[in-house]
Parts: structure tokens; C-alpha cells; sequence
């Protein structure tokens, strides 16, 4: 059979029905696609973006059970919405959608907007989330493009240019929105993205088992190893944090994080980033008077860990520190407070918060390293 020329009807075509059979055939079964409720749609939507459908699938029913209805989420805190995201990261998606329901029972009686033009006005509604709402929960003939179906175009164009440059997007934009039958766009969309996600991988396409093999113009020259283009990635970093567990009878102090930094709205033990050549309790002694106005006597390491955030890796030493004196003051305008460690289980805080505040719990229960006074 001749190949089809790459960008015309016939090309589209083909690939339609390729992807729709093949979609009929491996299609997995996962939470949100047996649900046809728009705010459900777009619950997965938002988990969906840079995390993985398996990881999803094991926080979409619990998010579900815990904010059944979109007014459900509105009329939560957004302590107790952080709280249920907590885990699966990248906690701007929580913040956003949370402040998106408001402003739809607020504005819009509760009802998701059907126009592309009102949905990307709600905080964290972009183009792709909007195309992929309006596609699958209103089966308009919408468009979509995110991280799998970019790479997925990229390279049945044999595109070889920079992905994220506008002429790019735009060119890629073009091809999710020539591709779309007029109904069911939004089962079209999914297929897409499921074959981007499974077989046309980051690394190690599996061309061999893919339907499109025959219309990819990468795969058809020999190129596939070249598209996308990479981009260089910046060397990963070594840094040295310690966290301090500040013990106040029974009390452990909290700081939140701030809307513009790293786990926007989360809650944590207090931070420094250790220089070379200083001592870390001494650091978190200084930080703690600067920051909140508390005095503290030293104690001994409780937890190490490492961990990794972007290109930074992290050693984190966890110190106990005995509050001496000081009442909290806003002395930097952080937000902190005390916060009993039976309570700690109801405070969103990140993945090393979470750790330490085991931790602590642990230790509490066990009466080992911590003075119970
Ligand atoms: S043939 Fe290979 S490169 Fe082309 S779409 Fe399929 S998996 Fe991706």
C-alpha cells in the first residue's frame, strides 16, 4: 500500500480509524472513564496533567468519596482540599481547581461553562483542560494536546523542531484539531493520548505494535530517535537542608508555605538550606529567632532523609529543638502556629512533612527522644 502523504485528509483519516480501533481494543479500564459527570471529567483532567494515570487511579475515588458534587469542593477549605491532594503533587492543580469551583458557584449557579472562551478564565483552566472537558464531558469537537499527544504528533509530522516555540504549538495544535470526527471527539481525544501515554513512549517507542506505524513520518524515515528534540536537561545539584521539629509541650510549630513558592499552601516544619561550613542546629537557631521569634535549646538529629525535587537532591536532617522561649510572632509575616501532634494528621503538609510528622508521632507514642512535659 503506498503511503499516504502526511497532513491531508486521507492521512487524518487513516489515522482516525487506526486509533479509534485500536482504542475499541486496549482501552483501560479506569476510574473516570465509566463516569460521564463533567466535574468528574475534570477532577481526572487536572489530576492527570504530570502524573501518571496509575497514580491517579488510586487518589481519584478517595478525592471523589471526599468531594462528591463540584459544590462539595466549593464550599471545602482549602486546608482540607490540600489535605485530600495530599501525595500527588505539583499542589498549584489543588489550589486552582478549588478556587475554579468557587468561582463556578459563585458565577455560574454551579453549571461548568460550555464555551472554551469561560472555562479558560477559571484559575488553572488552560487550553488543554478546557479542550479536554468540553471533548469528553460535552462531546463538542474540541482539541486537545498535552504532554503524550505533542510527542505523539511531533512525531507522525516527523516534526523536529523544539516542541514548546509558538510556531510549534501552533502547528501541532493544528493537526489535534484536523484530526477530530464531527462526533465523539472526545473518545478520539482519549485514544490520542492513551497511545501516547503506552506506546509512543518518551524512550523506547513501541513502533513495532503500533497502529499508526504506517502513516508515521518518523517512523517511515527513520527518524523516530530524533523527535522531539531534547532539550538539554540541567545536571542535577546537591544540597543540604535541615528541618526543625520545634517540641512545645506536647506541640510541634508549623509554617505554611506562601501562594508563590515551592508546595504552595502546604504546611511544614521550619526550613534552612545549610551553607557549607555552618552548623545546622546553630542555622535553625538564628532562623527561628529571625523568622518567628522563638528561642530555642538545641537537641539531638531525629531523621534523615533524601529526597528529590526538580534537578535538586536533598539531604534533609530533622533536628529536635525545645522551644525556650517566645510567643510567635509575625516577625516576617509567616504564617505559623503550634500545632498539637494529634492534629498533624489533619494538616496538609508535603511528603517530607508527612514523613517527620510520623515520625514524631512515633516517637510520642513510644516516649523515646521526645520530653513529654
Ligand atoms: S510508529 Fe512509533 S514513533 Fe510513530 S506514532 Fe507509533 S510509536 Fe510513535
Amino acid at each position: 500500500m503506498a503511503a499516504l502523504q502526511p497532513d491531508t485528509p486521507t492521512w487524518y483519516s487513516a489515522l482516525r480509524r487506526a486509533a479509534l480501533a485500536w482504542y475499541g481494543r486496549h482501552a483501560r479500564d479506569l476510574p473516570w472513564r465509566r463516569l460521564s459527570d463533567p466535574y468528574a471529567i475534570w477532577v481526572s483532567e487536572v489530576m492527570l496533567q504530570q502524573t501518571q494515570a496509575a497514580t491517579v487511579e488510586a487518589y481519584f475515588p478517595r478525592f471523589m468519596a471526599r468531594f462528591p458534587r463540584l459544590a462539595d469542593l466549593a464550599a471545602a477549605s482549602e486546608r482540607e482540599v490540600l489535605r485530600a491532594w495530599e501525595g500527588l503533587g505539583y499542589y498549584r492543580r489543588a489550589r486552582e481547581l478549588w478556587r475554579a469551583a468557587r468561582h463556578v458557584v459563585e458565577h455560574y449557579g454551579g453549571e461548568i461553562p460550555r464555551t472554551r472562551e469561560l472555562l479558560e478564565q477559571l484559575p488553572g483552566v488552560g487550553p488543554y483542560t478546557a479542550g479536554a472537558i468540553l471533548s469528553i464531558a460535552f462531546d463538542q469537537r474540541e482539541p486537545i494536546l498535552e504532554a503524550n499527544t505533542r510527542r505523539l504528533w511531533a512525531r507522525l509530522l516527523d516534526w523536529r523542531q523544539p516542541l514548546h516555540g509558538r510556531h510549534s504549538q501552533q502547528r501541532l495544535w493544528r493537526a489535534a484539531r484536523c484530526i477530530l470526527p464531527r462526533r465523539e471527539a472526545g473518545r478520539l481525544n482519549q485514544a490520542l493520548m492513551e497511545l501516547g501515554s503506552r506506546v509512543c513512549t518518551p524512550r523506547s517507542p513501541r513502533c513495532h505494535e503500533c497502529p499508526l506505524a504506517r502513516w508515521c513520518a518518523a517512523y517511515q524515515q527513520g527518524s523516530v530517535h530524533l523527535v522531539p528534540r531534547q532539550r538539554a536537561r540541567p545536571p542535577t545539584q546537591r544540597v543540604r537542608h535541615a528541618a526543625a521539629i520545634v517540641w512545645n509541650r506536647g506541640r510541634v510549630l508549623l509554617v505554611q508555605n506562601p501562594a508563590n513558592g515551592r508546595w504552595p499552601g502546604l504546611w511544614d516544619f521550619p526550613r534552612a538550606v545549610v551553607h557549607d561550613g555552618t552548623e545546622p542546629r546553630q542555622q535553625l537557631r538564628q532562623e527561628l529567632r529571625r523568622r518567628f521569634g522563638v528561642a530555642v535549646h538545641a537537641g539531638p538529629l531525629l531523621l534523615r532523609m533524601t529526597h528529590t525535587v526538580t534537578r535538586y537532591r536533598i539531604a534533609l536532617d530533622c533536628f529536635l529543638l525545645l522551644h525556650r522561649r517566645g510567643t510567635l510572632g509575625r516577625k516576617g509575616g509567616e504564617r505559623a502556629r503550634w500545632v498539637a501532634v494529634g492534629e498533624l494528621e489533619t494538616y496538609p503538609l508535603s511528603a517530607t512533612g508527612r514523613r517527620i510528622a510520623r515520625h514524631v508521632a512515633r516517637q510520642m507514642a513510644h516516649d523515646a527522644a521526645l520530653p513529654l512535659s
